[in-house]
């Protein structure tokens, strides 16, 4: 796995050089959104790009919505875009920016082109316009209503405006070339009639500018040096390059493209998360399954560490795919370090001490094996403790390293125990394991000699505290779910939820808040719901699994 180094983002060489040469003397870069969805891994990545090179060069950046869709947008995507980003640690430079706050301006460079002989209404429909527009191989021909003159387009333009036309009656377009080999040039539309109330300008437009048209303006307003956005772009610089030349612009942003981020086994395209959302297949937009930011956020991810993977995957001119195991060794690599330990047992199985007082009574753990800033906590010891299910067996071969009838087993962060006999009920269901504490001190091997093979983990029945534990696995099954156009419906993973109500936590856990994390050994690493978590009704999301349990099925030959 390659590191972060200079050399893996050449948007870095970029930057420095204009830096050097006095091109620039700093930078100023934009995150801009449509707010149109809540932001997944791939905007993290953008985000990552254009915040974290304002940062290292010293210059700034701001986050713009880019909201000349209205009827796709809302507030709620506004405001957990805004969260998103704070989240991961940045900050935006002065307020937040939206493309809309420059309709006035824009509107006038339209008309502007208009009055250079640049632009013009026309009255095609749409499917008569795309007719005239051509193909790659085939030029495209003039509309009929390309010549019409200054004054009629001008005036035409205005009434547009007034809201005295149809929807969809009549566009403005710019006269470029309708045989330019670039279809982008071929006379793009840079305004729609369109009656929709935006969330920012309420109903004061009746047309609305086009992607295009804005996009460039909107960086040229704001005095953005280095517009950085993905590959798909690189086709429209023709185009935004040519506005920033016709128009009365005060600066000239340069716009360099980057590939697209995409991880394995992971859907990133906002309409297809939308529908995973609207159909009811995940919780919400943060249903902890998401590779939304929010959802990543819910798992337990932390900023950190997207940032790290961000970094990592490194920034260059080609689209690839990486997989997803990178991202989750990041987290996994992360909580590793920074979360304390803590013992859950999902599957509580009674274990009855017999030579123990009745009394609990303290024992002291370490929060984490290495970091002893990290202090101890207090766990409880009695006569009956919750071990895993699964942890136990009546009979079994060498392999199994865990508690068997007439073996023994150490008690993780506490003394070994020999397991005498099993209580069953009328139907012959194991109840309980009947044990005895073998001599020697805490941490040590009993004086006989006789040493157990295995660890397990377990928490005091007398003071543990029930749990509800979700765990969570990859929502597809395929590696690339919407391949080609394919219908991911069919790899979606049935097994991506599994609910665990009564799991048992050590009584430490009573007091966890909300988003703090923690390896529950030998389980994996979790986290306190953000917003199901309380003191009355302990919630955890299980971030990741302590070992990449796809890559070993991979090797062995089974589902991937
Ligand atoms: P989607 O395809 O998910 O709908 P989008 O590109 O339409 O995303 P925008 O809101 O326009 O979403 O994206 C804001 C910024 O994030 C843009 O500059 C865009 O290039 C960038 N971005 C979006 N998806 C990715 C990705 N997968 N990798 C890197 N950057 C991305
Ligand atoms: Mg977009």
């Amino acid at each position: 796995m390659s590191s972060d180094t200079p050399s893996n983002n050449f948007l870095r060489g970029i930057i420095a050089d204009d830096l050097a040469t006095g091109r620039h003397a700093a930078i100023v870069t934009r995150f801009p959104p449509e707010p149109n969805g809540y932001l997944h891994i791939g905007h993290a990545k953008s985000i990552s790009v254009n915040f974290g090179l304002a940062e290292e060069f010293g210059g700034t950046c701001h986050l713009r919505f880019d909201d000349t869709n209205p009827e796709k947008e809302s507030q709620e995507y506004i405001e957990s875009i805004q969260e998103d980003v704070r989240w991961l640690g940045y900050r935006w430079e002065g307020p937040v920016r939206y493309a809309s706050s420059y309709f006035e301006q824009l509107y006038a460079w339209a008309e502007f082109l208009v009055e250079e002989g640049l632009a013009y209404v026309d009255d095609l429909s749409p499917d008569e316009a795309r007719a005239y527009r051509g193909t790659l191989t085939e030029p495209g021909r003039n509309s009929p209503f390309r010549d019409r003159s200054r004054d009629e387009n001008l005036d035409l333009m205005r009434r547009m405006r007034a809201g005295e036309f149809a929807d969809g009656a009549r566009v403005l377009r710019a006269k470029i070339d309708m045989a330019h080999p670039n279809m982008n040039m071929r006379d793009p539309i840079l305004y729609r009639i369109r009656r929709a109330h935006h969330h920012q300008t309420g109903d004061a437009w009746p047309i609305y500018p086009t992607y295009d048209f804005a996009h460039g303006q909107e960086d040229a307003i704001e005095g953005i040096t280095h517009s950085i956005c993905t590959l798909e772009f690189e086709d429209h610089r023709p185009l935004y390059d040519w506005f920033i030349e016709h128009l009365p612009v005060e600066s000239r942003p340069r716009q360099y493209e980057f590939g697209r981020l995409n991880t394995s086994y992971t859907i990133t395209s906002k309409r297809k998360l939308k529908e995973l959302v609207d159909k009811g297949i995940v919780e919400g937009w943060d249903d902890p399954r998401m590779p939304t930011i929010a959802g990543m956020r819910r798992r337990g991810f932390t900023p950190e560490a997207i940032r790290r993977f961000c970094d990592m995957v490194g920034t260059s001119r080609s689209d690839g795919v990486v997989d997803v195991a990178m991202l989750e060794h990041a987290i996994r690599d992360d909580l590793n370090q920074h979360a304390p330990r803590a013992m859950c047992v999902l599957r509580p199985l009674l274990v009855k001490l017999r030579n123990v007082p009745t009394e609990h009574f303290p024992l002291t753990a370490p929060a984490h094996p290495s970091r002893e800033d990290l202090g101890d906590r207090t766990l409880t010891f009695s006569d009956r403790l919750y071990i895993d299910r699964e942890d136990f067996r009546e009979e079994a071969n060498k392999k199994f390293k865990r508690l068997v009838l007439g073996k023994r087993v150490r008690l993780r962060n506490a003394y070994v125990i020999e397991a005498m006999a099993v209580e069953k009920d009328e139907r012959g269901e194991l109840v309980a394991v009947v044990a005895d504490l073998v001599q020697g001190t805490l941490g040590e091997d009993p004086a006989d000699g006789v040493k157990p093979k295995g660890v397990i983990h377990w928490v005091d029945a007398a003071t543990a505290q029930p749990a509800t534990l979700r765990l969570y696995d990859r929502l597809f099954t395929d590696p690339a779910p919407d391949r080609g156009g394919a219908d991911f419906h069919g790899f979606l993973n049935p097994d991506s939820l599994t609910v665990i109500d009564g799991a048992m936590v050590e009584a430490g856990l009573a007091t966890a808040q909300a988003e703090d994390r923690f390896q529950f050994e030998r389980e994996g690493y979790f986290v306190a719901d953000r917003f199901d978590h309380n003191g009355e009704n302990l919630v955890f999301n299980q971030t990741i699994g302590l070992r990449d349990v796809w890559a070993a099925k991979a090797q062995s030959g089974g589902a991937g």
